[in-house]
């Protein structure tokens, strides 16, 4: 066999990294970063260069449809005709005998573009039902509803270039040294050019990009607005805004700055727990430098007052005119490699396609009429977001649930409802290509899917960039495109459904669907009409909005200061501080803060496959500070366990001053492959954000013990 190198785009997260997949006949050899992608010009993390080894044996991987005809059956081998005519017939039973709202998908920032897209249309537009919802609602779900609240629609106003014209950066809730690690790189290599360039770091944890800033804001769990609010008083008092730009551009600024009256720096500083110096400094840096960028991510949206942080950030650069030029902007990094492509084809339950709304009549006309289909069978009402639709889930009002290249047994917040939530279920339908996860033993129908290096299509990076994926290899076993397999069974579900009408979903490749999905976007803020998959091939990866005869992408919104909402302005938002949703107490004295490590993904059902990604940090463990240790007489690597009101699990414990006293900290990959529970998720908290439902993962009141060991 002859080596071929194709070119396709790391799977992880949101930075989008270029790869050059070295393959010999069906196996991957090897990997380089592609020197010519924008997003990372050939540098590659240790996540990205190591993904040669998740894909180098089928050990693990799901292979065959399964199915089980009753729950304390195993599951057995089944062919494809046969899984798919079940799941058609399961669905069309449970929606005939209680409506289409007794169904509900939950996918993933995971599948590629044209997956969502056949999955969205499933739900919404055959079946009628808006209960589609994804793991990016416990990602990028603030942020989202911050933009459109804010600047009238989503999507960052910023890109990459930014990184290295910024004069000061601002990291909100980033640990961008190890989640987004090439970004990092690239802002690192900026500094070392510019050293006048000022890094802010805004954590309660010192991280390791906490480390390397210049000022470390280590506030209290939770106090990021009244921060922002401080600052913004500091920057009002001290004539550092922009009168004009607030003039031209924006409104609400007046109910804004009654409310920032009270937040001197003095009080604002106290209640974050930081000195009324660092607080003045922070804003003085950010509103006296000629350009402010501000990265953010799971600390201010995985809250539950997730959307007031992003908008009380976002408030600070209308205050003072940093958006809409070079180096400057708030700049929300997505966690996962195509949360964007899921948020473009409207694939969660408060949206429709191309940046629609469900609530908006003339919306659903659109997309309708798009999709050559009655416009009363799409539901106006928005569907069940994650954390209810699990509740659903458990209550009984939802019956059956299809769960596609996610893991919601071990990723969402207070993980023994979850648990009962799937014993619950009528009919659980997992589609992943690996069959380890929390969530598989839960499968009564398993689904074997394609992964990285086996699939094609395309995602779209933290800067709007929509790359392609190339399959290098064939897929293993019978494992099919996330795609193919959503869109036979609709053909199925369809025939069970509407046995009259003709088909919604004819596609034969991810072209089509790519094709349909940029027509649908015609018009819109995200308008893609000039992309085409022959045009990501001929001149590589775009930015959008890119309509048909744009010459190419747009790096920049906003830059005439004119913004997506009705009247063009900018909305600023009066955002009062509120506390965190459980605080700590007596019985429950600390705050938990969980986050991510450098060289593990999510539930690890790939990192967790390659030896040498356990080098960096080899075992799990509860991170406390060392006075906590010592007052409780504990020493690091005892086990302890750790205890909300929902449950716990027991760890081993490192003592650190990387957390302050009365926080103790846990990263999120490990899970029930590795340890005796599902993981830290079982203490975490189900409270959401009323605005974005998106729960508040960060944080929890917890106890920490010598665990007794039977
Ligand atoms: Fe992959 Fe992100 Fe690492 Fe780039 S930075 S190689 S996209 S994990």
């Amino acid at each position: 066999m002859s080596k071929t190198v194709t070119k396709s785009t790391c799977c992880y997260c949101g930075v989008g990294c270029g790869v050059l997949i070295e393959s010999d006949g069906d196996r991957i050899t090897g990997i380089q970063g592609d020197p010519s992608h924008p997003a990372n010009f050939g540098r590659l993390c240790t996540k990205g260069m190591n993904l040669p080894a998740t894909a180098a044996s089928t050990t693990g991987r799901a292979l065959y449809p399964e199915l089980r005809l009753t729950r304390d059956a195993e599951r057995q081998r089944v062919d494809w005709d046969a899984a798919l005519d079940t799941v058609a017939e399961r669905f069309a039973d449970i929606i005939r005998r209680h409506g289409p709202d007794a169904v509900a998908f939950y996918v993933s920032g995971q599948l590629l573009t044209e997956d969502y897209y056949v999955f969205n249309k499933l739900a919404k537009g055959l079946i009628g039902t808006n209960n589609i919802d994804t793991n990016s609602r416990l990602c990028m779900s603030s942020a989202v509803t911050a933009y459109k609240q804010a600047l009238g629609a989503d999507g960052p106003p910023t890109c990459y270039e930014d990184l290295e014209l910024a004069d000061c950066v601002l990291f909100a809730g980033s640990n961008m040294a190890y989640a987004h690690p090439v970004l990092f790189r690239r802002l690192e290599a900026a500094k070392a050019a510019r050293p006048d360039m000022k890094w802010i770091v805004v954590d309660p944890r010192r991280t390791d990009t906490a480390a390397m800033a210049d000022l470390h804001l280590a506030i209290q769990p939770g106090t990021d607005v009244a921060l922002f609010n401080g600052m913004l008083h500091h920057l009002i008092w001290e004539g550092l805004i922009d009168d004009d730009y607030i003039g031209a551009h924006t409104d609400g600024f007046t109910e804004l700055k009654t409310l920032v009256r009270d937040y001197t720096p003095k009080m604002a500083a106290e209640l974050c727990g930081i000195l009324e110096a660092d607080l003045i400094t922070a804003a003085e840096w950010f509103g006296r430098s000629p350009s402010s960028l501000s990265l953010y991510c799971m600390g201010l949206n995985q809250s539950s007052h997730g959307t007031d942080k992003n908008l009380a950030l976002i408030n600070l650069h209308l205050a003072t005119a940093q958006i809409g030029k070079p180096g400057a902007g708030p700049f929300s990094l997505t966690g996962q490699p195509n949360a964007m492509g899921g948020r473009e084809v409207g694939g969660m339950a408060t949206m429709l396609a191309a940046h629609r709304d469900i609530g908006n009549a003339e919306h659903r006309a659109e997309v309708a009429d798009a999709w050559g289909m009655p416009v009363e069978r799409l539901s106006a009402e928005p569907g069940l977001p994650a954390v209810a639709m699990f509740d659903a889930i458990r209550g009984g009002r939802i019956k059956a649930v299809w769960i596609a290249c996610t893991n919601p047994a071990h990723s969402l917040p207070d993980l023994g409802n979850v648990a009962e939530a799937l014993a619950a279920a009528e009919f659980v339908v997992v589609q992943e290509a690996f069959a380890n996860t929390d969530t598989v033993p839960y499968a009564d129908l398993l689904l074997p899917a394609t992964t990285w290096g086996e699939k094609s299509g395309t995602v779209t990076n933290s800067e709007r960039r929509i790359s392609r994926v190339r399959a290098a290899v064939a897929a293993p076993g019978e494992a099919k495109p996330d795609w193919w397999i959503a869109a036979e069974a609709a053909r199925r579900i369809e025939a069970e459904l509407y046995p009259e009408s003709s088909s919604l979903f004819p596609y034969q490749n991810p072209i089509e669907i790519f094709d349909e999905h940029a027509g649908l976007t015609t018009g819109r803020d995200l308008d893609i009409g000039g992309l085409s998959y022959a045009r990501l091939e001929a001149d590589g990866p775009q930015q959008w909005p890119l309509p048909v005869g744009a010459t190419t992408g747009l790096a920049r919104r906003y830059t005439d200061g004119v913004f997506a909402t009705a009247d063009g302005r900018a909305h600023f938002h009066a955002t009062p501080y509120k506390p965190v949703a459980e605080p700590t107490s007596a019985r429950y004295p600390f705050h938990l803060l969980t986050g991510r490590l450098r060289d593990q993904w999510h539930g690890m059902s790939r990192t967790g496959r390659v030896p040498q990604l356990f080098s960096h940090t080899p075992e799990p463990s509860l991170a406390m500070h060392p006075n906590d240790a010592e007052r409780r007489g504990l020493k690091a690597g005892e086990l302890v366990r750790v205890e909300s009101k929902r449950g716990g699990l027991v760890l081993p414990l490192a003592v650190s001053d990387e957390v302050q006293s009365g926080s103790v900290f846990a990263a999120m990959h490990w899970n029930g492959q590795f340890l005796n529970s599902g993981g830290i998720n079982t203490a975490s908290l189900p409270k959401v954000d009323g605005k974005s439902f998106q729960p508040e993962l960060k944080h929890a009141a917890v106890r920490v013990e010598r665990a007794l060991l039977s």
